[in-house]
């Protein structure tokens, strides 16, 4: 995400509508802070809330050690990143040591590959 626009500034705070290098989403940014590390850092690893893709075009991906029960989680396969009727909500159920068990739809726990999925935003 990139800034479009400063919205208010109070010494190193500020607010701003942002925009999405590519899908050109915007969003309202409240926690602005206006520092070379947070320009340089912080805002570029900022994913968007449609595409999930941060600056550099990539989606943060869980591992196992991140993922955990109970938590919302969006399924994004690596060969649909731009298809966003593929993609699909589910909540972790349960792990092993290789899968990651979804609910999807009130459906048992399907095992997904942790790297096919993000966080939900
Ligand atoms: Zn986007």
């Amino acid at each position: 995400m990139k800034i479009k626009t400063i919205l208010s500034q109070y010494r190193n705070d500020f607010t701003a509508t942002i925009i999405c290098e590519h899908c050109n989403h915007e969003e309202k940014l409240t926690t602005g802070y206006d520092d070379n590390y947070y320009h340089t850092t912080v805002l570029p690893a900022r994913t968007c809330s449609k595409c999930y893709k941060n600056r550099a075009g990539d989606i943060p991906r869980l591992t196992l050690e991140t993922s955990y029960e109970k938590q919302i989680v969006l399924y994004i396969p690596r060969h649909a990143v731009d298809d966003m009727s593929k993609w699909e909500q589910g909540v972790i159920s349960s792990k092993n040591d290789t899968y990651v068990f979804v609910r999807f739809n009130g459906n048992p726990g399907v095992a997904v590959d942790p790297s096919d999925l993000t966080i939900k935003q």
